[in-house]
């Protein structure tokens, strides 16, 4: 079985803005690093626009017509806080995004592939049910964890991530609620301030490693597989998500991280052999962040080409 590449045009007519590190320019490095003779085997599907259902299962009815209202004139823009723009593409890439996610669950769900990786923007991570910022409009990786229990009957999943910035709106949707789990290393301080290790949810679904500036291989491995992966087999998940952000990248230049590309390899491979052990391998990826071109391409390709080694 296969890995399924899951993108759409769309992603680049969400514009942000001259100067913007969240920019169209991310994603074409991403796809350009995925066109090469080593991802032929790929794949690939055209990501469908969420449904109204799939959203309402994380964000409340309000919320969805405000984001979805937000279609300013082409070639104007709108700011929906200081960081977080919405043009005329915009809503269109939000709605695809969060689909591109539901369709990466329900293709490994219905076992056509091993597993799928979401090349999207906007990202998801930091929208929580009820407030956009950090460049996010919906919770991608939220949306597509309850269409899988919505949906195929999963108990429990586990959203895994390792972008730089905590995720403080994935962490407020699964906090909550035991069924869910989430795992995540991030720069501390940085934004959105979030993520302490005191913050632990209910029975400890929730596992914050933060890492302090210019912490690098070492203490990320360490995070990874002395506190999360360990937690992570006692929740005994049915499914990964993981939000893929490749920030931590030394560099990158919104973050102080020092990881390498092959940190993004290793992190893959030990993802993949827990998926392996608790879910017979389902394992659905999703673009977060990533801010230097370069760094972003080998990263996010290596990535998807451990992906491809299952
Ligand atoms: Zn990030």
């Amino acid at each position: 079985m296969t890995t399924l590449l899951i993108s759409h045009p769309a992603f680049l007519d969400h514009d942000t803005g001259p100067h913007h590190p969240e920019r169209p320019d991310r994603l074409r490095a991403v796809m350009a690093a995925l066109e090469t003779e080593a991802f032929a085997d790929l794949e690939r599907l055209t990501a469908p626009a969420a449904t109204r259902e799939q959203l309402l299962r994380v964000h409340p009815e309000t919320y969805i017509d405000a984001i979805l209202g937000i279609r300013p004139p082409a070639d104007e823009l709108m700011a929906i806080d200081g960081d977080t723009i919405m043009g005329a593409g915009s809503a269109e890439a939000a709605l695809r995004a969060a689909g591109a996610v539901v369709a990466g669950v329900d293709a490994v769900l219905q076992g056509h592939v091993a597993s799928a990786f979401a090349a999207v923007r906007p990202p998801g991570h930091h929208a929580t049910p009820d407030i956009p910022g950090g460049f996010c409009l919906f919770n991608n990786v939220a949306i597509g964890a309850r269409h899988a229990q919505a949906r195929y009957g999963i108990e429990r999943v586990a959203i895994l991530d390792f972008d730089v910035h905590h995720g403080q709106g994935t962490q407020a949707v699964v906090e909550p609620d035991r069924s869910l789990f989430y795992g995540s290393t991030h720069q501390s301080p940085l934004y959105p301030g979030t993520g302490s290790a005191r913050e632990r949810g209910i029975d400890g679904n929730v596992v914050n490693v933060p890492l302090g500036p210019d912490a690098g291989s070492a203490e990320f491995r360490a995070a990874w597989s002395e506190r999360i992966l360990p937690q992570l087999g006692r929740f005994a998940p049915e499914l990964l998500i993981v939000s893929a952000g490749f920030d931590g990248h030394r560099r990158d230049p919104l973050a102080q991280l020092r990881l390498d590309t092959l940190d993004f390899g290793w992190i893959t491979d030990r993802l993949m052999a827990a998926a392996e052990a608790c879910c017979a391998g389902r394992l659905v990826s999703a673009l977060e962040g990533g801010y230097d071109l370069t760094a972003l391409a080998a990263s996010a390709s290596l990535h998807v080409r451990r992906l491809m080694e299952s």
